[in-house]
């Protein structure tokens, strides 16, 4: 799109997806995503173990945004940006240190806490902008830096069992004079939320918690939608909001 050249690297327009989701066991009360890791155990769904599982198979569309590595990289690398990082970072150890996990491991990145925010504030935007059911658009965040990995993408899809996407609408939204003025939109509406000056001010660090500037208001998006339970998201962070000014990965847009 137009004006995001430097920070987007490829848009891809998937018309025909297909997510298929396997059932392999069960948890009680911690499921293994929510932290629990190692520690919660699965149940197996057969007393013997199953030569088969049951599954399901639907059938929708999505747009995979792709962004610049360079951009990505010296962005990594400005000062508000990292001590934006400690501050998550110092969230991520005291939410596992207050659960008895290990503080030191699982935390996604600083890039992973970007694709997410812009994710959601995309998700957001095709709901308000374009009325799509919000629960029905999923995302998938590709932020994985270790060994030499780069990814930097995030794709929204609609893989929900009704109609909603299954008749090119999402495609038609990833066009570039579309989804420039739906990333576009989504900034400017980002920059403030209803609930600030709170939600600007909510710091990870003094409550434990996994998110920063970022609240019902303005970013969180159904539990359906989101990969991880609305954890590690910053507005700050692809914005300037009333706190933080220096952080944002968009800038001169
Ligand atoms: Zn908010
Ligand atoms: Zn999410």
């Amino acid at each position: 799109p137009t004006g995001f050249e430097s920070f987007i690297s490829r848009v891809l327009l998937l018309e025909r997806l297909r997510e298929v989701n396997a059932l392999l066991g069960f948890t009680r009360i911690e499921s293994t995503s929510d932290g629990g890791g190692q520690r919660t155990r699965r149940a197996p769904i057969g007393r013997t173990s199953p030569t088969w599982v049951p599954a399901t198979q639907v059938h929708g569309e999505g747009i995979f945004v792709e962004f610049s590595e360079k951009a990505l990289v010296d962005w990594e690398n400005v000062p508000a940006a990292l001590s934006q990082e400690a501050e998550l970072r110092r969230g991520h150890r005291g939410w596992r240190a207050r659960r008895g996990l290990d503080p030191n491991s699982d935390f996604p990145g600083i890039r992973f806490a970007l694709l997410h925010t812009i994710a959601h504030l995309l998700i957001r935007e095709l709901a308000l902008d374009c009325g799509y059911n919000a629960a029905s658009i999923r995302e998938r965040v590709y932020a994985d830096t270790s060994d030499g990995k780069s990814q930097a993408g995030i794709l929204i899809y609609t893989a929900a069992a009704d109609s909603d996407g299954t008749l090119g609408g999402l495609v038609d939204l990833g066009k570039p004079a579309n989804l420039g003025r739906l990333l576009r939109q989504a900034l400017d509406r980002s920059r403030v939320c209803a609930s600030d000056p709170l939600c600007a001010e909510h710091n990870p660090r003094t409550d434990s918690s996994l998110h920063a500037a970022s609240c019902h208001a303005c970013s969180f998006v159904s539990e359906t939608s989101c990969e991880c339970g609305n954890r590690y998201l910053d507005r700050a962070l692809v914005v300037p909001t009333l706190q933080v000014t220096g952080a944002a990965f968009f800038t001169g847009t």
